[in-house]
């Protein structure tokens, strides 16, 4: 679903991703895990052209977004992304927020967008909430509420980046598990997230970075049990 090949981004003089080799499969879960300023967040943002690549190549779905020619609005129309902050309209309710997308973007009818977003409510367990306004719920109410958001465009695969790092640590729960059972739904998932326990459980791959590369990727038993690169080893001491 995604390839990403020779990937590099420079803010200026600062080379933040400095050649990064990845692929995600369909149905895949792939964690990232790695340090504050190693280049996650700007990863997942080159994936969709938040960021615009300094070199390299990305395919989503085929399409290789990194083409000046490519239409990018349809690629990113694909693409579900869910950040640390919600970034929820605050003056739509929760069901406004949900069809908003669907109807500019997609064009579907009121009904139609009404009805999967009453769907996309069920899925994340807030089917009750669809009249509240964003600041009436809790946080992980609100991060459910955008993972429902992204769900409602038919996304082709997710790229969340932190979704529970704002979280108050009682409520971290409730969005891991609404993240688990996509998984478990077969949804193609990008994970930058700093619960590692979560990506022991549910992840297919996990890969560690660290200064704007890839130093170790694999399955979680063998990256969290017998890390082969020493500095892989050094972080999960400490964060473990
Ligand atoms: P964290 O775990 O703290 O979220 P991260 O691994 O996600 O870190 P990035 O946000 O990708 O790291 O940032 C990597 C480096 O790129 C950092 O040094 C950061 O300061 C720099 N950087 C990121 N975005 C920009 C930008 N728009 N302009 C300049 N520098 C940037
Ligand atoms: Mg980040």
């Amino acid at each position: 679903a995604i390839e990403i090949s020779g990937l590099r981004k420079s803010f200026g003089a600062l080379e933040v991703l400095r050649g990064i080799d990845l692929s995600v499969d369909s149905g895949e879960v792939v964690c990232v895990i790695g340090p504050s300023g190693s280049g996650k967040s700007t990863l997942l943002r080159c994936v969709n052209l938040l960021e615009v690549p300094t070199g390299g190549t990305i395919r989503v779905g085929g399409v290789e977004v990194t083409d000046p020619d490519c239409d990018i609005d349809g690629v990113r129309r694909r693409i579900g992304m869910v950040f640390q902050q919600f970034n929820l309209f605050g003056h739509l309710r929760v069901r406004e927020n949900l069809t908003i997308s669907q109807r500019r973007v997609l064009r579907r009818s009121r009904a139609e967008a009404q009805r999967i977003a009453a769907a996309n409510l069920e899925r994340v367990g807030l089917a009750d909430k669809a009249d509240a306004y964003p600041a009436q719920l809790s946080g992980g109410q609100q991060q459910r509420v955008a993972i429902a958001r992204a769900l409602a465009m038919d996304p082709q695969l997710m790229l969340f980046d932190e979704p529970t790092s704002a979280l108050d640590p009682e409520l971290v729960g409730e969005v891991l598990a609404v993240m688990r059972g996509l998984a478990a739904d077969g949804m193609t998932m990008l994970v930058v997230t700093h619960e590692m326990a979560f990506a022991r459980e549910v992840a297919s791959r996990v890969v560690f970075m660290d200064g704007g590369v890839i130093v170790e990727s694999g399955e979680p038993a063998q990256v969290f049990g017998a890390p082969r690169e020493r500095r892989t080893a050094e972080f999960l001491h400490r964060v473990l």
